[in-house]
């Protein structure tokens, strides 16, 4: 990532390097709980969460590996209800808590502390400010760790069957989003996730069979990987030029709630 930032040489960019070379992960096995952590719990926070505090020291990010096993065991339940074969996938990708910290939930947190919205938070007051900043900001982190699987694979980092392993997690764990999708403070990643599906479809990366049912073809794995880069990448620029009107229009795409959202909704809360 770091490679990559410094290769894209603009002031953006050069801010959240610094953030990066100062940013540290680690992942906890908490044996209890108690007080209000039984009532919010996540799999993974960063702090701190001040733009120039973030800038200047980089993030601490602590992943909860017990809290993140609770939820991939949530979500094998939704497979089982989803899939064609639910028994054949779950096999296949084995959703595992320390591998979606490592490759997902890491780049995400990390993606936070450089060309966070908030940073051009002044530039885009005039388009759509607020509106892209709350509900934009996770779709791009989200895509900062789609970015980063291709960029991993590229160094060889990842071979072929892990990367589609992680990206077969990651479009897996979808479905526990999808089991929400009223919920108003989950709307962002939401938004991302129906963009995220549509495009799957897009790509024949997840399609549905004639009982509607999913199936899941990794063999597109790259043209997803390529799709989320190409988006990412979009966004960055609309960032580097303070391009509020591209990203209102972005926004508006990634919502589109098509009919194969509306079945995948359903399906999933059947
Ligand atoms: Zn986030």
């Amino acid at each position: 990532m770091e490679e990559y930032f410094e290769g894209r040489g603009t002031a953006l960019a050069k801010d959240g390097l610094k953030a990066l070379s100062n940013t540290l992960a680690g992942i906890y096995y908490i044996p209890f709980k108690t007080g209000i952590a039984l009532q919010f719990s996540f799999s993974g926070q960063s702090i701190p969460n001040r733009i120039d505090v973030k800038n200047d020291k980089g993030v601490k990010i602590y992943f909860d590996a017990v809290e993140t096993a609770a939820r991939v065991e949530l979500g094998k339940g939704l497979i089982r209800k989803t899939f064609l074969d639910p028994e054949a996938v779950l096999e296949k990708y084995n959703p595992d808590a320390a591998e979606q910290l490592v490759w997902h939930v890491a780049a995400h947190e990390v993606g936070h502390a450089i060309y966070n919205l908030l940073t051009v938070e002044e530039a885009l007051k005039e388009e759509g400010g607020a509106e892209i900043i709350t509900l934009l900001e996770e779709p791009r982190a989200e895509l900062t760790a789609m970015f980063t699987l291709r960029l991993l694979h590229e160094k060889n980092v990842l071979d072929l069957p892990h990367l589609k392993e992680a990206l077969a997690h990651f479009a897996l764990d979808a479905l526990r989003y999808f089991a929400k999708y009223n919920s108003e403070p989950l709307r962002p990643y939401i938004i991302f996730q129906t963009y995220a599906f549509n495009m799957y479809a897009s790509k024949g990366y997840i399609a549905e069979d004639a009982s509607g049912k999913l199936v899941l073809d990794d063999s597109k794995t790259m043209d997803v990987l390529d799709a989320f880069s190409e988006r990412f990448l979009a966004i960055l620029e609309c960032e580097d030029k303070a391009d509020g009107k591209t990203l209102t229009r972005f926004l508006g795409e990634m919502q589109d709630e098509t009919d194969l959202i509306r079945r995948v909704v359903a399906a999933v809360n059947a």
